[in-house]
């Protein structure tokens, strides 16, 4: 039996579609056939939302590693984020069944369902997800165990992240609000289902492997040389091949793609990484 399942708008402060979900579940309630599940709205950070920023002294979705917890530091979203551990964890033996945390990125990436193993529960939601709502993505982030990511969502036994654009930070688009309240009604009712064994889906869905992240060229000063291309501007989870464009230098130069295998590129140009001088990250296509 599912027990607690916790769905989180507000992680960033300036990624509005999840936050008015949230408030407007809230007000009004979830769509009735919802109504038997055991869940929790939460908004995660109110004073991000409030100065319409991204967090106040540091990323709140970085702060749920072990050791970021145990550290108890004195920023605004350590104090956040040992507050939600306390209240829905804590993580490792939480008392929440899934936490679905809700995201915006100004990249092109559709719907996007990002899931971070491939367990007989997040494969069965992930393949209902595609099923019932065929534009969605699915990104599997894999890469390491579950618990090592530093991820609000991994608080829960399970955690999953809606990540939906693109759509500019601290907007709201309505294109964008109405495939985040799609998505989050498809996990839920897959949650509503999987009580019953209802929705078990045998066929495989396609799917993405995040690859790695792919940085901006920088010169010798630490200053970008290139900006992403045109042609990959908004191309998310389109095949890049070999050669392809990538970037174009300032001096006009393109850059083509110089991997020797066709990636899958996504979070290109998000707006959030650019401190970070992060272009975009890459994946594999694969099925699961
Ligand atoms: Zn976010």
């Amino acid at each position: 039996m599912l027990g607690k399942v916790v769905l989180v708008g507000g992680t960033h402060g300036n990624e509005t579609s999840g936050i008015q979900l949230i408030n407007h579940w809230k007000q009004h309630g979830v769509p009735e056939h919802l109504a038997s599940l055991n869940l929790g709205l939460v908004i995660a950070n109110h004073s991000a939302i409030k100065d319409n920023v991204r967090f106040v002294d540091e990323d709140l979705n970085r702060q749920f590693t072990y050791q970021a917890l145990a550290e108890q530091k004195d920023t605004l979203e350590a104090k956040c984020a040992e507050q939600f551990n306390q209240e829905f964890g804590p993580k490792g033996s939480s008392t929440t069944e899934l936490v679905v945390d809700i995201h915006n990125t100004t990249s092109n990436m559709g719907a996007t369902l990002i899931i971070l193993e491939t367990d007989h529960f997040n494969t069965q939601l992930a393949r209902y997800v595609k099923h019932v709502m065929p534009e969605a993505i699915i990104l599997v982030e894999d890469e390491k165990p579950f618990e090592e990511h530093g991820y609000l969502c991994t608080v829960g036994k399970k955690g999953v992240m809606i990540e939906v654009g693109a759509q500019p930070q601290g907007v709201m688009r309505e294109d964008v609000y109405k495939l985040v309240e799609k998505m989050a009604i498809a996990i839920l009712t897959f949650c509503a289902h999987y009580n019953e064994n209802e929705s078990l889906v045998e066929t495989p869905c396609e799917a993405f492997r995040l690859g790695e992240t792919v940085s901006f060229p920088l010169d010798d000063k630490g200053e970008r040389t290139a900006m992403v291309h045109r042609d990959l501007q908004d191309n998310d989870f389109a095949p890049l091949l070999p050669g392809d464009p990538v970037f174009r230098a300032f001096n006009g130069e393109t850059i083509g793609w110089w991997g020797n295998e066709v990636t899958f590129p996504h979070f290109i140009n998000e707006a959030a990484y650019s401190k970070l001088h992060i272009a975009f990250a890459t994946a594999d296509k694969c099925e699961i």
